[in-house]
């Protein structure tokens, strides 16, 4: 049983005795955290056409940990705040059971998730910190303020799970728009106390890619951006394996919220596969190296070139997973009301 999952057990069984047992737990050397990234505008074949030299870290993920680059946007939309809103919600965007949030822009004033949606959305910022964990959200474009006024001490609901650990569901929001300065101020806080839940956003790779078009030919002002991009991911593994709290029990799962088109400067077009075909990777303890995600699960197919739509029978690997997928790997239950990988099945470790 991971520590984690202890814990969880623990905030529900007990209430008072809890406290201390979990604050014993709190020193032990053995917590396990998922750092979860998402590379706005990072295509899969980008780091192919950089190869081991130019994305070594990149390339250090495909070989130590479990991996697929041919992992699907929502189903619908490929733009960035109803992508990155499917994986913090494991819902897809459009119809009942989704999360309904289209805008792409800053959140206007007095919006929220939930006022939106007209329901309360939960998230795995909300499950986890309802469990009594840490966590974090470091984002690199200022609309990503999105989740944290919608889960603030005014707008979270009320924790009903264990011990109440609050309505603010995530306990340190930063933004920068420099990812460089963004992933050191990220670091220098998960090394002195981990987050056993954060999530880092880095922009990069989507503001060349509007900027100049996702060109992949050698040499192009994209590719030397993911270059960049996989530099900050080095900096991220080597984090980890320099701090004892970090080294071998920290999850690194990496996606992206859409590609873009080479040739053009965007990537709204949903029907496009260049925009819907994004990387998912895995690694940490207990993830086999080297392996296919595809392979690694038999409740999910490689959509070829397609985007299956939800409820076609065809379920490809989703950026809307990584919701459920860090709450499963932190021992926690599933994110309610979630659709997305909603029976945690997606496998990432033996
Ligand atoms: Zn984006």
């Amino acid at each position: 049983m991971t520590e984690s999952k202890m814990k969880s057990i623990l905030s529900k069984t007990f209430t008072c005795c809890s406290i201390t047992l979990l604050s014993l737990w709190g020193t032990s050397s053995f917590a396990e955290q998922v750092i979860f990234v998402s590379c706005d505008g990072l295509r899969p074949d980008a780091i192919t056409a950089l190869g081991e030299e130019g994305a070594p870290n990149f390339h250090r993920l495909r070989r130590e940990g479990a991996f697929t680059d041919n992992a699907r946007t929502d189903a619908t939309y490929t733009v960035t705040l109803p992508n990155h809103t499917a994986m913090v919600t494991s819902r897809g965007v459009v119809g009942k059971d989704g999360h309904n949030w289209i805008a792409n822009g800053d959140p206007r004033l007095g919006q929220n998730l939930h006022r939106n949606k007209k329901a309360y959305l939960e998230s795995v910022f909300a499950v986890a910190h309802d469990h009594g964990l840490r966590t974090a959200l470091y984002a690199s474009k200022s609309k990503f303020s999105l989740y944290d006024i919608s889960y603030d001490e005014r707008t979270g609901k009320e924790d009903t799970t264990g011990p109440d650990n609050g309505k603010d569901k995530i306990d340190v929001y930063e933004m920068n728009a420099d990812t460089s300065i963004l992933v050191d101020s990220f670091l220098s806080a998960e090394t002195a106390e981990p987050f056993d839940f954060a999530m880092l956003h880095l922009k990069d790779c989507d503001s060349t890619g509007h900027a100049e078009s996702w060109n992949l030919t050698s040499g192009s002002p994209y590719l030397a951006t993911a270059k960049k991009v996989d530099g900050l991911i080095g900096k991220l593994i080597a984090g980890i394996e320099t701090a004892p709290k970090l080294k071998g029990q920290t999850w690194l799962v990496v996606t992206a919220d859409h590609g873009g088109l080479t040739g053009t400067k965007g990537h709204g077009e949903s029907k496009e596969q260049d925009n819907y075909t994004i990387p998912f990777y895995v690694w940490g303890p207990g993830v086999p190296a080297g392996k296919d995600l595809y392979e690694l699960n038999p409740t999910r197919e490689n959509p070829g070139t397609e985007n299956p739509a939800y409820g076609s029978g065809s379920v490809p690997i989703r950026n809307g997973d990584a919701g459920n997928l860090a709450l499963k790997l932190l021992g926690l239950p599933p994110i309610p009301g979630s659709t997305i990988n909603a029976e945690q099945d997606l496998v990432v470790t033996d």
